[in-house]
C-alpha cells in the first residue's frame, strides 16, 4: 500500500469510528432514508434548507465503515451548499467512483476515490450520495418526509 493509500485509508477509518453530524436534526426541511440491500447498510439524512442552501446536515443509521464514513464526510460536504450545487456534488462524487478521478472540487470527499477500486463496496459509498440526491428531489417537491430509496434503485455508478 502506498503511503497516500494509507492516509486515505486512516481518514475513511477515522470518519467511520467518529462520525461527523451524526443524529436527528430538529428541526429539519426533510428526512430521506436510504439502503443498500447488498451489503446491510442503512442511512437517514436530514437536510436543514434556508434560503436555497444547505445550511445543516445530518446522518443517522448504521452499516460498514465505507457506508458511516461517506455519510460523515457527505454531510460536511454539502452544507453551506445551494441545492444546485449540492447536485454537481453528487454528479462529481459519483464520476470519482466510477474510477474517472477525482474533481479538486470534492475537496475531502477524494478520501473515498480508492473505493472506485473495491467494487463489492462502490454502493456502499455511494449510499449516502444516493439518499442526498433523493431528499433534495424530495425537498424540491415539497415533501419533509421521503419514502425511502434503495442504492440498487439508482442508476448504475
Ligand atoms: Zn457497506
Amino acid at each position: 500500500m502506498g503511503f497516500l493509500e494509507q492516509v486515505y485509508r486512516d481518514a475513511v477509518l477515522e470518519h467511520a469510528r467518529s462520525p461527523r453530524n451524526r443524529g436527528a436534526l430538529d428541526p429539519y426541511s426533510v428526512r430521506q432514508e436510504g439502503v443498500n440491500p447488498s451489503c446491510g447498510d442503512e442511512l437517514v439524512v436530514y437536510l436543514h434548507v434556508a434560503d436555497g442552501r444547505v445550511d445543516k446536515a445530518s446522518f443517522d443509521g448504521h452499516g460498514c465503515a465505507i457506508s458511516q464514513a461517506a455519510a460523515s464526510l457527505m454531510t460536511q460536504a454539502v452544507r453551506g451548499l445551494t441545492l444546485d450545487e449540492a447536485t454537481q456534488l453528487i454528479t462529481r462524487f459519483k464520476a470519482m467512483i466510477r474510477g474517472e478521478g477525482a474533481d479538486p472540487s470534492l475537496g475531502d470527499l477524494a478520501v473515498l476515490e480508492g473505493v472506485s477500486k473495491l467494487h463489492a463496496r462502490v454502493k456502499c459509498a455511494t449510499l449516502a450520495f444516493v439518499t442526498l440526491d433523493a431528499a433534495i428531489d424530495a425537498y424540491a417537491a415539497g415533501t419533509s418526509e421521503a419514502a425511502q430509496v434503495s442504492v440498487d434503485e439508482s442508476e448504475p455508478g
